[in-house]
């Protein structure tokens, strides 16, 4: 069946075209750049809408955006893909840990955003509106922030639409990291609003602190060309299954106070309910808060910078 033009903002592609471009926006009032990649493939297949960037450190996440962008040709594409590498321009650029430095907010909190809201708002409004909503299916990729180590894993929403809960964990299980973490719903985020507007979607997370490893990268990439694989979008080759372990409950721990993290885990280390994971102290090294496992559970992420503030993450555990 012939396939049918590609539009996000001002860019198009037509069947069988690749367009590399940058969409303008206003963002209180100030020009707001998104670069995009759009392919559309000569044959007609679904639409998949890929975003990095949400946060603007996690590099491997960025790097692999940006290559599935200059490598993927419209011959070898069944169905359309809308790529944005760096979704939050000025976090990438600040170098900003988990906010957009036009506000001080997470945008991967505000999901679908505002038209009128604040900046990060109206960035999550124009992505939600423009990108996620006319994709059939959507992965957000994330890692590690530049002061947080992390072992390799997506996360699958859990809606209670069977459908819509069913085809993302099977998006999960063809991306292929070894960890599948099941979410209830994470307040905001891209990958769960997605969800709950019908649209099957994953978060995943690879690479952390500030690095961008080529088996980091490439975690991201294999998994995309999997996941395209899975839903009919390339078939240059058979998808192999690779081994999965589902965790149901994802456990963030956080700060209670201003201070100093001192962690006592590691990350991908297997831990034991009440097994002691560290201590905040004040500023004279007083231990204000002695942080235990509340379940067994694996250590997915750890916040490696020795300052920390009042309800930053700590780590997480999957359980
Ligand atoms: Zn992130």
């Amino acid at each position: 069946m012939a396939n049918r033009e590609l539009v996000v903002g001002s860019l198009s592609a037509k069947p069988a075209e690749k367009t590399a471009g940058v969409h303008e926006i206003a963002v209180q009032g100030k020009p707001y750049s998104f670069s995009m990649f759009l392919i559309n493939g000569k044959a007609d297949g679904p639409t998949l809408a890929v975003t990095a960037g949400i946060h603007g450190a996690e590099y491997a996440s960025i790097a692999a955006a940006l290559d599935l962008g200059r490598r993927l040709q419209p011959d070898a594409l069944r169905g359309r893909v809308i790529i944005v590498p760096v979704v939050n321009m000025p976090a990438f650029q600040a170098r900003s840990i988990y906010v957009c430095p036009l506000d001080g907010v997470n945008l991967n909190r505000v999901f679908p955003g505002k038209v009128d809201g604040s900046a990060t708002e109206q960035i999550a409004d124009w992505v939600f509106q423009n990108v996620i909503k006319q994709a059939d299916y959507y992965v957000d990729l994330h890692g590690g922030d530049l002061i947080e180590a992390l072992v390799p894993f997506t996360i699958y929403p859990r809606t209670g639409n069977a459908r819509v809960d069913n085809a993302s964990l099977e998006m999960a299980k063809a991306f292929g990291t070894r960890y599948l973490v099941r979410s209830d719903s994470i307040g905001g985020s891209t990958y769960a609003t997605a969800a709950h507007a019908g649209i099957p979607a994953i978060l995943t997370e690879s690479g952390a602190q500030g690095i961008w490893q080529p088996e980091a990268v490439a975690l991201h990439t294999n998994g995309l060309n999997r996941l395209m694989r899975h839903l009919g979008m390339l078939t240059d080759a058979v998808l192999e299954s690779l081994p999965s372990i589902l965790i149901d409950q994802f456990i963030w721990l956080r700060s209670e106070h201003d201070g100093f993290w001192y962690p006592n885990a590691l990350v991908d280390e297997v831990v034991r309910q009440g097994q002691d994971l560290g201590c905040v102290m004040d500023f004279q090294g007083n231990i204000l808060q002695a942080v235990q496992a509340p379940a067994d559970g694996r250590v997915l992420f750890l916040v490696s910078s020795l300052a920390i503030n009042k309800s930053d993450p700590l780590l997480a555990i999957g359980a």
